[in-house]
């Protein structure tokens, strides 16, 4: 029984390992980030949903030859698959990127962040209002974005579904340095049909100190 037990751990453990791709830890608990996300919405969105695209991403995958790309690299060809892995590399990093900008607590833009958000939306204040304004009339699901442009500037844009603006075929591209879910998994237990209370919310809980990180590296990048 013990043998059949240890199997099946073994099992389950090396068909991740070589699965293409695979969910980093949450970098916080469940419940970390109440009262603004609870921590049953965020145990679903994360072990399940999250998951789930995790796993159909890699179920697409087989047999398409893709078997040493890297996320950002299937997402910038992305015109060139099938919808299947569309939806699913979309819903696999648009998540990594929403766990990593999310953190309990307390923090502020760098000051070369707050420079570039004070030159396109005046303040900060500017920039949660564009942000939130993206994701309220986001009809039906998809995510709102902070992203630097390739001139290097900072836009706000939305895209549907799992879509998101490393895509090929993203109207507004560029690299998301934030990024809203506004699928109804993301809020609807606690906020219901009220997206814009979570919208509202959201902002006690945003990880500054990542956005910051992800915007100089993307600059960096230019
Ligand atoms: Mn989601």
């Amino acid at each position: 029984m013990k043998n059949k037990f240890l199997l099946a751990v073994i099992l389950f453990a090396s068909s991740n390992i070589f699965a293409q791709f695979s969910q980093k830890p949450l970098p916080y608990a469940y419940n970390a980030l109440e009262p603004h996300i609870d921590a049953q919405t965020m145990e679903i969105h994360y072990s399940k949903h999250h998951a789930a695209y995790v796993k159909n991403l890699n179920d697409a995958l087989k047999g398409k030859g893709a078997e040493n790309e890297k996320i950002e690299t299937l997402l910038s060809n992305i015109s060139k698959y099938d919808a299947a892995v569309r939806n699913n590399a979309g819903g696999h990093y648009n998540h990594e990127l929403f766990w990593s900008i999310l953190s309990p607590k307390k923090t502020t833009p760098s000051a070369e962040l707050t420079q570039a958000i004070n030159a396109s939306f005046k303040s900060i204040e500017g920039l949660k209002t564009k942000l939130n304004d993206a994701g309220a009339k986001r009809f039906g699901s998809g995510w709102a974005w902070l992203s630097v442009d390739e001139s290097g500037k900072l836009v706000v844009s939305s895209t549907a579904n799992q879509d998101n603006p490393l895509m090929d075929i993203a109207s507004k591209k560029g690299t998301p340095i934030l990024g809203i879910d506004v699928w109804e998994h993301a809020y609807y237990l606690k906020y219901q049909n009220k997206r814009a209370d979570y919208l509202t919310t959201i902002w006690n809980v945003i990880n500054w100190d990542e956005v910051s990180r992800r915007f100089a590296a993307a600059k960096a990048d230019k």
